[in-house]
């Protein structure tokens, strides 16, 4: 079982679905993070060193969770305007074969999420099924009750 996620910015992973990586890496997954941005316009920082310290601390959170990490360096903040960013996507899921991705979704409040989401669809195309997390503060976030278990030989 190979679960892949898609997350615009180095944190975005462990806050949006944390407790669920360690729940289906406990069930025997294996769980890639790839991180679309380099995180470097999520702060007021010297955006060089801010993308510098988000990537140490994506490495330490993928450590904890044992997630493989790739992280994908497109420019924070830019990723509506890629044309490359779909196709980059699309070479990552063929190679990872993931059974599974994870990635915001489309009416997520930010842009650069929302541009993750179009992209993991295309990428997914028949390739594997897309589970959407929950937009900040669940704001029109309808949970399903779809089942994964059958995805897992439990
Ligand atoms: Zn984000």
């Amino acid at each position: 079982m190979q679960i892949a996620l898609i997350m615009a910015h180095p944190d975005n992973a462990d806050i949006y679905c944390g407790g669920s990586i360690g729940a289906w890496r406990s069930m025997g997954a294996a769980v890639t993070i790839l991180i679309a941005t380099d995180g470097a316009r999520g702060g007021n920082h010297d955006p060089k060193k801010l993308a510098q310290l988000r990537a140490k601390e994506a490495i330490a959170a993928a450590k904890v969770l044992n997630a493989n990490l790739i992280q994908l360096n497109f420019p924070d903040g830019e990723l509506p305007q890629s044309e490359e960013f779909a196709s980059r996507l699309t070479s990552e899921v063929v190679r990872l074969k993931p059974n599974l991705l994870v990635a915001h979704a489309p009416n997520d409040y930010h842009a650069d999420h929302r541009a993750v989401s179009a992209g993991a669809l295309i990428a997914a195309s028949f390739r594997a099924p897309v589970l959407w997390v929950d937009p900040m503060m669940g704001m029109s976030f309808y949970p399903t009750t779809t089942s994964i278990s059958h995805l897992f030989r439990i």
